[in-house]
């Protein structure tokens, strides 16, 4: 087994407020809907955003981000799912 690991950004959304600091943070990777609530761009965090992500998640005031490390493994299923292409690498 692979020992590759990356992190992705989940959302709890029985939690999020709606703040929108989120997408200030980390514009790169989150935007927010037309009613203030993150989308979190699919797949890993890219190494050179993996500082941002962290204050991000650090930074909410709902606690509603949270990092999920993800296997090798858990990136293969990630591929094989439409249109979610992992965004690795700068
Ligand atoms: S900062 Fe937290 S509460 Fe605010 S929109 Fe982002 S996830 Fe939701």
């Amino acid at each position: 087994m692979g020992g590759l690991t990356v992190d992705s950004i989940d959302v709890d959304r029985t939690r999020c407020a709606g703040h929108g600091l989120c997408a200030e943070l980390l514009p790169e990777l989150i935007r927010l809907d037309d009613w203030g609530y993150p989308i979190v761009a699919p797949g890993p965090v890219p190494e050179h955003l993996a500082e941002h992500a962290r204050r991000a998640v650090a930074s909410c005031p709902a606690l509603a981000l949270a990092l999920r490390r993800l296997t090798a493994d858990s990136q293969v299923r990630l591929r094989n799912l439409p249109g979610s292409e992992p965004m690795m690498g700068a």
